[in-house]
């Protein structure tokens, strides 16, 4: 079985649990902050629990915050649990990006912040960006905080700069699905060294010092994903995942219910043994990149003519977190791809503002872009320790099931 994702682990991340080392969390900010050249980072239990806190310590408060309309649900979570209203704007079938020319009429004299995903890993054009904030504020008279979501795009750069130093901050999530791992975490990264006192004094004061206990569940957790994605027991923990909310709990199955809500603990720190374990994943990050920008260059190339396949461009800084083609008849190719062998993924299948839990904030407005992508997104496997010959298979399989994709 080829599995959809994969966490790029080997026994150096298990081996963490015997190193004695304090300070973890700080050397992980310190080396994450270096390795993406920002100033600064803060360290937090989640990537959802990092932006609630970002809007927390800035003071923005029953203010609309604008956001995609297909992005992971867990930013549309944190804008609402922060007490603020999020404010969707509908992509591009380009690069699944916020479509920038639809972002002037969601502006008004509300808006206090913009999060500008980098989805899937395709930079968004910054540069753009940047003159529609400017431009806003002083039509509003208001500061527009701008953060990058780079939860998809660790080091995606735009004209040859990276997508995370733009704006006041950038947001990055690091669980076991992300391009670099800390088992769960996230991170925000900043080189404005107010926002970054304001932010870290918000955490201390009201995140809570995780207990040995957490340490030791999220060592569990992490030896139990190690096992998981083992070959030769993958196929058997599918079968279970199908039967069972297994593994479908940790990556798919919480996006998909429709309260709006945090885990219980996401006020809790992020632990010693996960920092640990983000410092080992740092190290290999340029390794799973190339390896992912590789495996989208073969798809590219060897899908370009298979008919029903609408193929994700190639762009020039992604980093190719997913690699996400559009399909008609997505639920027949996924089922014809596992009895061949080869799970796909249907990552983000929802858009938010057609949700229950958000169509009050959907504004009688269509996001047809959203919507397609909702219905017919697949990504194919990319991850770095995905070998030549899966991905060979992956392709053959894709040419022999064209028939059963149809054309529009
Ligand atoms: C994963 C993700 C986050 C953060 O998610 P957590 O699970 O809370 O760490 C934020 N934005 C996007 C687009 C994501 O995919």
């Amino acid at each position: 079985m080829i599995p959809r994702f994969m966490p790029y682990l080997d026994r150096e991340e298990l081996l963490v649990i015997l190193d004695r080392n304090k300070f973890a969390v700080s050397r992980f900010e310190e080396e994450f902050s270096c390795l993406f050249e920002a100033k600064y980072a803060v360290a937090f239990p989640y990537g959802r629990s990092a932006l609630w806190a970002l809007f927390k310590a800035l003071g923005i408060e029953n203010a609309e915050v604008i956001i995609p309309a297909y992005t992971c649900v867990v930013v549309a979570h944190a804008v609402v649990l922060s007490g603020n209203i999020p404010r969707f704007v509908d992509i591009t079938l380009r690069d699944f990006n916020m479509n920038l020319s639809q972002i002037e009429s969601a502006l008004n004299q509300r808006t206090r912040a913009i999060i500008a995903t980098h989805l899937f890993g395709y930079p968004l054009n910054v540069d753009l960006l940047q003159e529609i904030v400017k431009f806003a504020e002083q039509r509003w008279g208001n500061k527009i905080w701008v953060i990058q979501d780079c939860a998809h795009a660790f080091g995606a750069r735009w004209n040859g700069k990276l997508v995370c130093n733009y704006g006041d901050a950038a947001l990055f999530g690091l669980n076991i699905s992300k391009l670099i791992t800390s088992v769960f975490g996230g991170m925000i990264t900043t080189n404005d060294s107010e926002l970054y006192s304001k932010l870290r004094g918000f955490r201390d004061k009201h995140f809570e010092q995780p207990n040995i206990s957490k340490g030791l569940r999220r060592f569990l957790y992490l030896l139990m994903v190690y096992f998981a994605f083992d070959r030769r027991v993958y196929g058997l923990i599918n079968l279970l995942e199908e039967k069972t909310p297994f593994l479908n709990r940790l990556t798919k199955a919480y996006h998909l219910d429709e309260r709006i809500h945090f885990p219980p603990d996401y006020m809790e720190q992020m632990t010693e043994l996960e920092a640990k374990v983000g410092l080992v994943q740092l190290r290999k990050y340029s390794e799973i990149i190339d390896r992912r920008l590789a495996h989208a260059q073969y798809y590219d190339k060897h899908l370009r003519n298979v008919p029903g396949l609408q193929l994700p461009p190639l762009v020039e800084g992604a980093t190719y977190s997913h690699y996400v083609v559009l399909v008609n008849n997505r639920q027949i190719l996924i089922k014809e791809l596992l009895r061949r062998g080869i799970q796909l993924g249907n990552l983000i299948q929802y858009s938010i503002p057609h949700m229950t839990a958000y169509a009050k904030y959907a504004r009688d407005q269509s996001f047809a872009n959203s919507y397609i992508c909702s219905r017919s997104a697949v990504n194919l496997p990319v991850y770095a320790s995905l070998e030549d010959t899966l991905r060979a298979r992956v392709v053959e399989s894709l040419r022999v099931t064209a028939a059963i994709l149809g054309t529009d």
